[in-house]
């Protein structure tokens, strides 16, 4: 059976100071060994996040990375910059860079292929809009996003992969899709990934639901067959992630 994986999404939030006293504060609060730990943080805070959380059971991860190995690309970070310090994760494609930062299914897949290259697993992000739901459409979208999201990559890597399910209506709004809505889509990735790479793959993959997770729904959510843990936005920032991580 799949190992967990909770992941905190810091978004733009904490400076650099305030990201050690957060660690310290939540470190032995998130102390779980039976699920994978992940603080995704602002570039700026990698340092500070890796420093706070040695000797502890949290990966520090990255919100963003370039899919170029380095050169004349203004205010982006390579992946050997990230892999320098110890990075282990990178969020790929979240909605709000797809969103605000003009982030594409054909850049996503790059940043996805370019962090395998270094050996950084990639939280790949897909999720559809209320619009997109209400018209029924939710499941074929998704399908798309993640079909792109994975040319190229080598059945050897998708194993390696998480996918993080998260529906754009339920993110930052306090509305949690149900569980059986997030299961039902979770389910159809892992279909849609044992379509393209076939039953081994599709058995490995972790797929983690994201929106609105927190103490209260979290148990629930992850005692479902396809949602292997958790993408958690605002409740990462707070003690309520040690109960997220410690559902059982
Ligand atoms: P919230 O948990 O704040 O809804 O954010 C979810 C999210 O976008 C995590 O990437």
């Amino acid at each position: 059976s799949r190992r967990k994986i909770i992941a905190g999404n810091w978004k733009m939030n904490k400076t650099p100071s305030e990201t050690t006293a957060l660690i310290n504060e939540l470190k032995p609060l998130v102390a779980n060994n039976d699920v994978d730990v992940v603080f995704c943080v602002p570039a700026i805070d990698i340092i500070p996040a890796i420093e706070a959380a040695k000797g502890s059971n949290i990966e520090i991860g990255a919100e963003n990375m370039y899919f170029e190995e380095s050169g004349a690309y203004t205010g982006e970070i390579a992946p050997n910059m990230l892999t320098d310090v110890g990075v282990k994760y990178v969020i790929i494609g979240h909605s709000e860079r797809r969103e605000y930062f003009a982030e594409t299914d054909e850049t996503v897949n790059k940043k996805v292929l370019k962090a395998f290259e270094h050996g950084i697993t990639p939280i790949i992000c897909c999720g559809e809009t209320l619009t997109q739901r209400e018209q029924g459409i939710a499941i074929d979208f998704i399908r798309t996003q993640i079909k792109i999201a994975f040319q190229n990559v080598s059945a050897e890597n998708a194993a390696k992969a998480v996918i993080a399910y998260e529906p754009i209506w339920a993110i930052g709004t306090g509305k949690t899709a149900t569980t059986a809505q997030a299961e039902e889509v979770c389910k159809a990735i892992r279909e849609c990934i044992k379509e393209v790479y076939g039953g081994d793959v599709a058995e490995k993959i972790r797929i983690q639901y994201g929106g609105s997770v927190n103490a209260g729904n979290a148990a629930e959510l992850f005692a479902e067959a396809d949602i292997d843990g958790g993408l958690v936005g605002g409740a990462s920032l707070k003690p309520d992630f040690g109960k997220i991580v410690n559902y059982k």
